[in-house]
């Protein structure tokens, strides 16, 4: 049983539609696949219709921004309750932050290059969780940069003057919003540099961990041999769950969907404790 618990669609960054994801993991021969859009549970109907169409478990969940000691972080949840108002609320409060931030970036970049939003919104689609790879994609449709990676590498780094932050949420509140929206709470790439800057500490992950925290996404792309040593035994120390993934986002990025997968094992656990978690919601 192959399972890979994180991808995206349109519905935030990647490059296909929910129902589309869906087939390339049954192309792929993956019986699991988690959705994890960016701050937005949009595509989980049609992602979850297709998935009964074409025999694939579709495991619903979000990759959601937030902060972790001064750092940059991705929190993954798993089986919440979409309509969860403290949850939601906070995805819509992170969308309207990345569209603010979208629209600044497009600002400072017009002062320069021939791009307008309406490029970007045009890109984007009605309704997707924005981010800088739509950016970079309406910079290669106007012919100013050559792909999302040479566009991520200059104008969108975070070192270019057009380069905006935005805020985000801090990562303890956001695992207690997930466990109360009856959800279960998962770590993604800590070892992934967003911005190019500090990682998260190990001393940040047993504090995140003795707050809720439940899993680790070891197995990822951007982890080396070393990384994944490590977070496997920090996870083990930890008692908590380790995953695999791709971070597949389409034809947007290098990453293939199931070239990391997670132990059925691993997915059963996980379940149990999204079980546990609505049971015990009022
Ligand atoms: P943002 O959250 O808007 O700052 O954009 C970060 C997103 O861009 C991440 O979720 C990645 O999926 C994507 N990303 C980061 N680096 C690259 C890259 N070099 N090529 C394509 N996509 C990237
Ligand atoms: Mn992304
Ligand atoms: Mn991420
Ligand atoms: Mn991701």
């Amino acid at each position: 049983m192959t399972i890979d618990l994180h991808v995206h669609s349109s519905a935030s960054d990647g490059t296909l539609r929910p129902r589309e994801v869906v087939e390339a993991a049954a192309a792929a021969g993956l019986r699991v696949v988690g959705l994890t859009d960016h701050d937005t549970t949009a595509g989980w109907d049609e992602a979850t219709t297709a998935g009964e169409h074409l025999h694939v478990r579709v495991v619903p969940g979000a990759e959601l921004s937030c902060r972790a000691g001064g750092v940059s972080v991705h929190m993954l949840a798993y089986l919440h309750d979409p309509e969860d108002l403290d949850l939601s609320g906070q995805c819509t409060g992170l969308r309207r932050e990345r569209l603010d931030r979208a629209r600044r970036m497009v600002h400072l970049l017009a002062a320069d290059l021939p791009i307008r939003w309406e490029d970007v919104e045009e890109i984007a689609g009605p309704g997707a969780t924005i981010g800088r790879p739509h950016l970079a994609d309406a910079l290669v449709a106007l012919g100013l940069a050559s792909s999302r990676s040479a566009a991520f590498a200059t104008v969108l780094h975070p070192t270019s003057p057009y380069y905006v932050r935005y805020w985000a949420p801090d990562a303890v509140t956001t695992v207690r919003r997930i466990r109360a929206a009856g959800g279960v709470a998962v770590l993604a790439h800590p070892r992934a540099r967003l911005r190019g800057g500090r990682l998260v500490t190990d001393e940040t992950i047993a504090a995140l961990a003795a707050q809720g925290l439940q899993g680790l996404e070891v197995d990822h792309r951007e982890h080396d041999d070393a990384d994944r040593r490590h977070l496997r035994a920090l996870a083990a120390d930890l008692g908590l769950l380790a995953t695999g993934s791709s971070d597949f986002h389409g034809a947007g990025k290098p990453n293939l969907i199931g070239e990391n997968t997670t132990r059925p094992e691993v997915l059963e656990a996980l379940e149990a404790l999204g079980k546990a978690a609505r049971d015990q919601r009022p």
